[in-house]
């Protein structure tokens, strides 16, 4: 990521363990550590099983490709609250909350896997949260999508779902956890 030392422009900066960068010329220290980001499954019942929510990727990386709700945490919030963040972002919705509910008695975390996030030339390694949600009576009508990043979403029953269609090897991991667990 660094050619040269940010601090005093020596060619010397090395990148050791995947992690850190260091300039033996002024002792000048990196750590470029991991980003974090979630992902939402919104499943929702229906009378012949479960339908699950995905969106198509509008951008690169994965452009075209399924993807789920959700994205990286911001400096400065808690995980739940980058996820409902990025739900009202993307899709214009969030789950409700009863009162004196938290967010953690609405989102389950099912799954974690690491992923690489490529982005114009940088590799971000993120660690992606994977958490699901039920949505009885969600609508594709109750959605406002985020036209710059999300061409479509799509339902899908568990059995249509096609692995080699997702952006991410974390998304596809966590499915699979998902789906062999049945139903959230
Ligand atoms: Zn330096």
């Amino acid at each position: 990521m660094f050619k040269y030392c940010p601090a005093c422009a020596s060619e010397k900066i090395s990148f050791e363990e995947g992690k850190v960068f260091r300039c033996p010329g002024c002792g000048f220290v990196y750590y470029h550590n991991i980003a974090c980001a979630t992902g939402c499954l919104i499943s929702v019942p229906s009378p012949d099983g479960e339908k699950l929510l995905f969106t198509v990727r509008g951008n690169e990386p994965g452009k075209g490709l399924l993807d789920m709700p959700g994205g990286f945490v911001d400096a400065g919030e808690g995980v739940l609250e980058g996820l409902c963040r990025e739900l009202k972002e993307e899709l214009g919705w969030m789950p409700p909350v009863r009162p004196g509910a938290i967010l953690a008695d609405v989102f389950k975390l099912y799954a974690s896997f690491p992923n690489i996030y490529s982005y114009k030339g940088i590799d971000y390694n993120t660690c992606d949260l994977f958490f699901s949600v039920s949505a009885p009576g969600l609508k594709p009508e109750d959605l406002q999508l985020e036209k710059d990043e999300i061409t479509e979403v799509r339902f899908l029953k568990p059995e249509e779902i096609n692995l080699d269609l997702f952006a991410f090897e974390s998304i596809k991991r966590a499915l699979k956890v998902y789906l062999a667990k049945g139903t959230a």
